[in-house]
């Protein structure tokens, strides 16, 4: 048997920067720093959620969005910040 090889070229969806949902800033994917560190939640909500059973949910945030609402809950490496500033 022989196989026969040939190069093709695929088209695909290549996501290339993201809005913050919260400042409505645009980032580029090119910004390296902004699109490592931005707070991208996808999943699907479970049986007895909140959100609703079965309902997709999207949140993307930017570093310093994510910062604002979560930073005095977030927890680094084991401490919260805000035990960092009493
Ligand atoms: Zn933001």
């Amino acid at each position: 048997m022989t196989l026969h090889i040939e190069k093709q070229t695929i088209e695909q969806d290549v996501c290339t920067g993201f809005d913050c949902d919260r400042c409505g800033r645009q980032f580029d994917r090119e910004n390296f720093i902004e699109w490592q560190e931005r707070l991208d939640i996808q999943t699907t909500a479970g049986y007895g959620s909140i959100w609703g059973d079965g309902n997709q949910l999207e949140l993307q945030l930017c570093q310093e969005c994510a910062h604002d609402i979560l930073g005095p809950y977030m927890r680094v490496n084991g401490r919260k910040l805000s035990e960092d500033r009493s």
